[in-house]
């Protein structure tokens, strides 16, 4: 999808002055680095940029950034690109500024529980890089994604449920704005009361606002005891009722994930998991007391016999439990090469926890009228579930939208949102004025002061005329 806005081309010229700011070994207009930086995880088209660059500072960042501003050039951030709606795709060509060779940590806080980051760092190394410190940074999206695109897309995953989203494990960062300036936003200190919370407005805003250049995070202990769990049941709903059932109990799990029977098939010929293949929940829970961890297991096992369990297994060996937990992170990778040819399309609604069981009823009852396969993976806990479906045409394509559609206005009605994790990106603009109502235009407003020539990360969040 090309975006036509009036945009100024990366001339040769234009290229020499990025080579000036960033060093010439850190720009690129060869087809092979534009290809690999024109698409990210998802279902959307590709589309290039005109040059790829990798700054090494701040400073070079704010520099790029002023001259992009005067030229009236498209920049747009990237991660590693494993984003889900486009988010990263540059849809107006101009250029991508990839953070690659800003992956250092600046300084560990050990004794305050933080670490301030480049924003290029994947959150698995520095996870790594922080364990002999016994701590860790929780939110966990699965993929390697870098800090910057975690903090970008407002990234949840697995943990989410316990530690909260990455809007909840950020307490400051550096942005670069559009016209060059580099501000701070927030500060180290965990209270913080101090005029507008501009931290947030950052976080979340898909590079449409500012470019993250560094960031402290909260860091937690790494628990000293940590179960899995896993149960299945008959029916989905069985399953869902257990989730709801386990989030009331106070037992606060660290992980609550639904995966439906044709995951666990997947997963079973895939990875060697033993899953009984049906509706199953997997669980994590953290303790620092194995009496306090036996306790919560009991609980948690009568609250799913209640809610009809047919299977119950438990573990306290750490290796078994990363083998689980191995296999539901690779349960997208999976789907997608069990499909050969086909291109999955995945939804990214949440809703309050209470409105689950009827969100994944109306589920359950559209695949029936509309009589497609469509698989059901979902970090449960916090409310949220992928709905995912596999198309191969423009049918099918067509399809899997209409589905989209319903189940998106499903959840607004139910209190939610349309994307609970993944961002607006290209894929959920055109349900952004549905949700927000007169704040998107002030979303518009808070566009034009930070960037009154719309060159960050043009064509995403906002609908385009008509949508
Ligand atoms: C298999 C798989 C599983 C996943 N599971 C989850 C999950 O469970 N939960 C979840 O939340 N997500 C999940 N994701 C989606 C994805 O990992 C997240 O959206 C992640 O935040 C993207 O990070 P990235 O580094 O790849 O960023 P990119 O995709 O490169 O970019 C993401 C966005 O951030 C912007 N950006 C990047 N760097 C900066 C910066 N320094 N400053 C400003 N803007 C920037 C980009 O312009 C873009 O809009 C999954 C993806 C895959 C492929």
């Amino acid at each position: 999808m090309a975006i036509s806005l009036a945009f100024h081309p990366v001339t040769a010229d234009i290229i020499g002055q990025l080579k000036a700011i960033v060093g010439a070994s850190n720009a690129s207009a060869s087809q092979a680095d534009l290809d690999l930086h024109a698409h990210d995880q998802s279902q959307h088209p590709a589309h290039p940029a005109e040059v790829v660059i990798w700054p090494e500072s701040a400073q070079q960042v704010a520099e790029v950034l002023r001259l992009a501003n005067q030229q009236r050039i498209p920049v747009t951030p990237w991660g590693v690109g494993t984003s889900l709606e486009g988010n990263p795709i540059p849809v107006c060509g101009g250029i991508l500024m990839s953070f690659e060779r800003m992956n250092r940590i600046i300084q560990v806080h050990a004794d305050d529980f933080q670490v301030t980051v480049q924003p290029g760092i994947g959150h698995k190394d520095l996870n790594e890089q922080l364990a002999r410190y016994g701590l860790f940074f929780p939110p966990d999206p699965g993929a390697n994604a870098t800090v910057g695109g975690m903090l970008a897309n407002n990234a949840a995953g697995i943990r989410t449920v316990k530690y909260g989203a990455s809007k909840d494990n950020v307490l400051r960062m550096q942005v670069a704005l559009a016209d060059g300036r580099l501000i701070e936003v927030g500060s180290r200190s965990v209270k913080q009361s101090s005029g507008y919370d501009l931290l947030h407005l950052f976080v979340g805003s898909e590079g449409t606002l500012g470019v993250i250049t560094e960031a402290t995070l909260k860091l937690v202990p790494v628990p000293a005891l940590m179960s899995a769990v896993l149960t299945s049941f008959e029916t989905v709903e069985q399953a869902v009722e257990a989730i709801v059932a386990i989030r009331g109990s106070g037992l606060d799990p660290a992980a609550l994930e639904l995966i439906d029977a044709e995951h666990c098939k997947m997963l079973n010929r895939a990875e060697d998991v033993h899953l009984d293949e049906k509706p199953t929940v997997f669980m994590e829970f953290h303790a620092a007391h194995e009496a306090t961890l036996e306790a919560g297991l009991d609980m948690v096992k009568e609250i799913c016999d209640d809610a009809g369990a047919v299977s119950f297994r438990a573990t306290m060996d750490a290796a078994e439990r990363r083998k689980l937990w191995q296999a539901r992170h690779h349960s997208y990778e999976i789907m997608v090469r069990s499909f050969p040819g086909k291109t999955f399309f995945i939804m990214d609604v949440a809703v309050p926890i209470s409105a689950y069981p009827e969100l994944i009823g109306y589920v359950e009852q559209v695949k029936a009228q509309e009589n497609v396969t469509a698989y059901l993976l979902g970090h449960a806990g916090d409310g949220n579930i992928h709905v995912e479906f596999p198309f191969d045409d423009d049918v099918s394509y067509q399809t899997a939208m209409k589905l989209n559609g319903l189940i998106v206005m499903k959840a607004l009605e139910l209190g939610g949102t349309a994307t609970g994790e993944h961002g607006v990106g290209i894929g959920k603009t055109r349900y952004m004025a549905k949700e927000h109502g007169p704040a998107l235009d002030v979303m518009r407003s808070i566009k034009q002061l930070l960037d009154p020539n719309g060159i960050l990360n043009p064509g995403k969040i906002f609908p385009e005329d008509g949508q």
